[in-house]
């Protein structure tokens, strides 16, 4: 039985444009009366995070920058360091023409950029030099530390809620999702997910951006 669910947010709850789907949130809200605990993982800032719980009325710990960093019952926990990654951002800013995310002044874990016409490969490999590696969430582009994915994040609310993988269920669309799409806890995805994603789901939805989360919620009988 799901006892607990872990949403990414963009392209999942939301359409290419980020705009959420009204549908996500009436099952969402739905889901929660029934018992359902949820949270919501994103490569977004903390801030942010906390405003979706807030007017959502999410009922789970929240977690930013892909992991690194939770928002759990009033309590801000950083899970890493945001040194190395602004580092990295400052040289690779002199060295390439890269855009600096404005939401980095939140970040505490790790720093987004917009590639402005930079080589993402360079980047990647420039990454691995120095024990960082950068991950594509189709909006944004994170330097990330080591070991900082969603995974991380799913295996603490495991622990922290001792869950069995057969209760966790994580949803989510593309590449910042695949480390969760590679643990034994159980997957659905939309059909606007990556084939990597539809790969290693045990249910795929014919639903796209929001909408597939009610659908979910009834195969899994949730609601
Ligand atoms: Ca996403």
């Amino acid at each position: 039985m799901i006892k607990y669910m872990i949403l990414d947010v963009d392209g999942t709850l939301t359409d290419k444009n980020r705009l959420i789907s009204t549908g996500a949130i009436d099952a969402m809200r739905a889901g929660i009366k029934n018992n359902l605990k949820i949270s919501l993982i994103s490569g977004n800032v903390i801030p942010v995070m906390f405003g979706l719980k807030t007017f959502l009325g999410i009922n789970g710990a929240v977690f930013g920058e892909n992991g690194g960093i939770v928002l759990q019952e009033d309590r801000i926990i950083p899970f890493f360091d945001k040194t190395q990654s602004f580092k990295f951002l400052n040289r690779m800013e002199k060295e390439v023409n890269i855009k600096p995310m404005f939401t980095n002044i939140w970040r505490e874990t790790s720093a987004a950029f917009l590639l402005n016409g930079a080589d993402p490969e360079y980047i990647m490999s420039e990454a691995i030099k120095d024990d960082l590696y950068i991950v594509n969430s189709k909006f944004t582009w994170h330097i990330m530390n080591k070991g900082q994915d969603k995974a991380y994040a799913v295996n603490y609310i495991k622990s922290e809620y001792k869950l069995m993988d057969s209760e966790i269920m994580v949803v989510g669309d593309s590449d910042n999702d695949n480390s969760m799409f590679e643990l034994d806890v159980v997957k659905a995805c939309p059909d606007n997910a990556t084939e990597y994603i539809k790969s290693k789901s045990d249910f795929v939805s014919d639903k796209s951006y929001g909408l597939e989360i009610i659908d979910i919620m009834k195969y899994y009988n949730i609601l």
